[in-house]
């Protein structure tokens, strides 16, 4: 079965408008990008275009690709301090001249709908996610729409960054999982990918995963945005396993719809929550 992220994304989108229509809140977002990387751009794009549907407010700092961690932080202060302002999103990466980390430490943990400051990584690893990353709350969304069996199984994660496959690796543990996180260091990944239930490959990796890497009727889950001869594509060799696999995502209109659909949902949440003074 294939996990169509775009049809389910939109599906949760619609839903969305009509909550935050009711609910007579106004949640604002606001974005901060450094620097005219045409694909941070379009993610950015797309962000405020998904705000406009479910009827979040957007506004968005472009800075200059010579922006200094000191810029951007700055600008994110000014957000912090912003009463109108619910979500705060600073497009990742960053101009090399910037601290990532100084930057991300940088949002109210209060405003962090994208999940990466640690004190909404802390809250996640206590067991009591607040704001969870937008990728992996995406996959986690994907998964129990499709009645995907996760408790009990046995999860394998290809990837251990910050963003994707730490947190997801959480998740996955806070839905009754057993968990095994691979990573570059990982002698012998096929060993472990053969024996997953559920399959993630968040490695950015083309053609990482082949069908004999698969368990058959697994579920497959590929985060990797690959660009091959102009053409976008996951980790997975997606031909071959789709054959092997119970269910699979297909990239793209897999993993990235619900992403977005997920950063809509955290800031709807972050209006919610500051609206009765919940933090
Ligand atoms: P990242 O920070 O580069 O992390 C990649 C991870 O994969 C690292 O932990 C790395 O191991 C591991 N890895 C790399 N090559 C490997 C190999 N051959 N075998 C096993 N592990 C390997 O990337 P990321 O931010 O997590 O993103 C991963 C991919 O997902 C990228 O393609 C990115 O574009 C995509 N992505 C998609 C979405 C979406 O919405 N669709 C969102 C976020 C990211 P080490 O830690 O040992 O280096």
């Amino acid at each position: 079965m294939i996990l169509d992220g775009k049809a389910l994304a939109e599906r949760r989108l619609e839903i969305l408008r009509e909550q935050i229509d009711e609910s007579g809140l106004e949640p604002a977002l606001a974005t901060v990008i450094a620097g005219d990387d045409p694909a941070s751009r379009m993610y950015v794009r797309m962000k405020h275009q998904a705000c406009d549907k479910v009827h979040i407010q957007s506004t968005g700092i472009t800075l200059p690709g010579t922006a200094t961690t000191a810029d951007i932080c700055q600008a994110v202060r000014r957000l912090n301090a912003d009463p109108d302002i619910d979500g705060i999103l600073v497009q990742l990466p960053l101009p090399p001249q910037a601290e990532t980390d100084a930057v991300v430490d940088a949002v109210s943990p209060e405003k962090d709908v994208d999940g990466f400051h640690p004190a909404s990584l802390g809250l996640l690893a206590s067991g009591r996610p607040r704001f969870s990353p937008c990728t992996p709350a995406g996959i986690m969304t994907l998964l129990s729409a499709y009645k995907v069996p996760v408790a009990g199984r046995h999860a394998v994660v290809v990837g251990r960054s910050i963003e994707v496959g730490r947190p997801l690796a959480l998740l996955l543990l806070l839905a009754d999982a057993t968990v095994t996180v691979c990573h570059s260091k990982t002698p012998d990944l096929a060993a472990h990918t053969r024996d997953a239930d559920i399959l993630v490959s968040a490695a950015g990796r083309a053609g990482l995963i082949t069908a004999s890497m698969v368990k058959p009727g697994a579920a497959v889950i590929d985060v990797g945005t690959n660009h091959v001869n102009g053409k976008l594509c996951g980790d997975v060799d997606y031909s071959s396993v789709a054959k092997t696999a119970g269910w699979i995502t297909p990239v793209p209109g897999g993993v990235g719809p619900m992403t977005i659909a997920t950063l809509m949902e955290n800031t709807y949440l972050s209006a919610r929550l500051r609206s009765c003074n919940r933090f």
